[in-house]
């Protein structure tokens, strides 16, 4: 299939490479033309405006924030300016209101959103194990089977509207930054009282936790591995205001939101934007005396 794809960061490069190795043509754009290079040589073309990207039957997006996929849509050269209407996946972590908009601005200009944010680090995407929420019309969704499958080892169909999988997106990154604070507390606890961290780990995941997350976030608090970020905090920091503002338009108090949101911010303050959001750990760990 002839399509497009905007955002070569580290997911958006890792699911180009999949796309591409399943036998599709895949037009790469992004704001910075070197990562464009890159899988040019690895047998993407590369194209010099968003609009150039939305010629074929697709156009994905994964971009690092709402900002970004604005400018992408709506801005001159964006997607919606393209002669053609493909079907734009947006695979980005973005916000409910961004969603609706922009499924509303499609449905005006013909063509289609599905919104299918994703699940799993870079090394997923790399191994093309992510899993996808999707949500949008069934036919387009239909459409963009075999793209999925390229980049993922599960489709989850939320529904015909777009802003659905997007709200699971939400649901999940909380969840997951919930998991991670949780277990840095109890590592903490752990350590402090003479039992090693690695051990801890162990017996949990080894028991009634043996679920992904806290295995590879177990694994990362307990080597300290929070660089390169696989997952930047301010991402991570991005995404928690997201929550905040569905929480707060649906009237849903989230308590622990609020800590995981300081501890993003504690982190960021004394580390730098470059640890990963699983830093937070640090900040646990400090606030105890480690
Ligand atoms: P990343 O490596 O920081 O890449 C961000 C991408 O967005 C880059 O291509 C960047 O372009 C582009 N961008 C940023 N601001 C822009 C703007 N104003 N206009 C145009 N392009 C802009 O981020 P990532 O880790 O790939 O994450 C991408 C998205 O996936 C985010 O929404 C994130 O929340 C979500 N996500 C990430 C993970 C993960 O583990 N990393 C997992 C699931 C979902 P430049 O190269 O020019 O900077």
């Amino acid at each position: 299939m002839k399509i497009g794809f905007i955002g070569l960061g580290q997911m958006g490069s890792a699911m180009v490479r999949n796309l591409v190795k399943a036998g599709h043509q895949v037009l790469v754009w992004n704001r910075s033309p070197a990562k464009a290079e890159a899988l040019a040589a690895e047998g993407a073309k590369r194209v010099s405006t968003p609009a150039e990207a939305a010629q074929g039957a697709v156009v994905h997006t994964m971009l690092a924030d709402d900002k970004a996929v604005e400018a992408v849509t709506f801005g001159a050269d964006g997607i919606l300016s393209a002669p053609g209407k493909p079907i734009h996946v947006s695979h980005s972590t973005i916000g409910l209101a961004l969603a609706e908009r922009l499924a509303k601005a499609h449905a005006e200009h013909g063509s289609v959103l599905v919104s299918a944010p994703v699940f799993g680090r870079p090394a997923a995407a790399e191994a093309a194990k992510l899993f996808i929420a999707a949500a949008g019309p069934a036919d387009a969704i239909a459409t963009c089977k075999p793209l999925f499958e390229a980049m993922g080892q599960k489709v989850f169909e939320i529904g015909e509207h777009a802003p659905a999988a997007n709200l699971v997106k939400l649901c999940g990154n909380f969840l997951i930054l919930s998991a991670v604070e949780a277990m840095a507390e109890a590592m903490t606890l752990a350590e402090k009282g003479g039992v090693e961290r690695a051990t801890l780990l162990e017996v949990l995941t080894g028991s009634l936790f043996g679920s992904p997350i806290y295995q590879t976030y177990g694994d990362i608090i307990v080597k300290e591995s929070f660089r390169p970020a696989g997952f930047a905090a301010p991402l991570g920091l991005k995404d928690m205001n997201l929550v905040s503002q569905a929480a707060t338009d649906a009237r849903v108090p989230m308590p622990l939101l609020a800590v995981l949101r300081d501890h993003l911010l504690s982190t960021i303050a004394r580390e730098g934007e470059d640890i990963d959001w699983s830093g937070i750990a640090r900040i646990v760990a400090a606030d105890a005396g480690l």
